[in-house]
């Protein structure tokens, strides 16, 4: 959603590798097809959602290769939800993350609303903000309509009540 949509090409990504002078191992082009279709994800959850089309790939291999391409730059990790690192892609522009406590989606935050806060927090207290690693916590609008709708079902046995009249019977 909004910015360019990563390749899904496997010789795309080996491409973009040996131009970079880089090795395009069969690990790194899977795993960053993989991270280009989740957004962000854990190493386990990048295992588990390969290994059904990539049934060799282990997950030491998985830490490993995640490790180099940090290395590289092409990957960056945030710490997201309390227990693994979230692994991304790097674009280039920085992002701090919107984590859904419910569902834990995971959106990424852009934009001025972000700058301006980054840019008070360096005024005042004087406080320069690591972006890739600044996450809020919250509820996502999906879960919070519903919540909402949760809310008006329970209310509803008073409503029931007060039209009550209109179910009695004919006399
Ligand atoms: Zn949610
Ligand atoms: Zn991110």
């Amino acid at each position: 959603m909004g910015t360019t949509s990563p390749t899904r090409d496997p010789n795309v990504v080996a491409t973009n590798l040996r131009q970079q002078g880089l090795r395009a191992t069969s690990a790194r082009i899977t795993l960053i097809l993989g991270l280009g279709e989740l957004g962000h994800a854990t190493p386990e959850q990048l295992h588990s959602a390969l290994t059904p089309t990539h049934p060799g790939l282990n997950v030491s291999t998985v830490y490993r290769t995640l490790e180099s391409l940090t290395d590289l730059g092409l990957v960056a990790h945030a710490h997201l939800t309390g227990s693994a690192p979230s692994y991304y892609l790097t674009d280039g522009t920085e992002h701090a993350h919107l984590v859904c406590q419910d569902c834990g989606t995971i959106t990424p935050l852009r934009g001025e609303a972000l700058q301006r806060f980054v840019a008070e927090l360096a005024t005042d207290p004087g406080f320069a903000v690591t972006i890739s690693h600044l996450s809020v916590q919250g509820h996502c609008q999906n879960c919070r309509t519903k919540t909402t709708t949760t809310k008006t079902t329970t209310t509803q046995p008073t409503t029931t009540q007060r039209s009550s009249p209109i179910t009695r019977r004919p006399s």
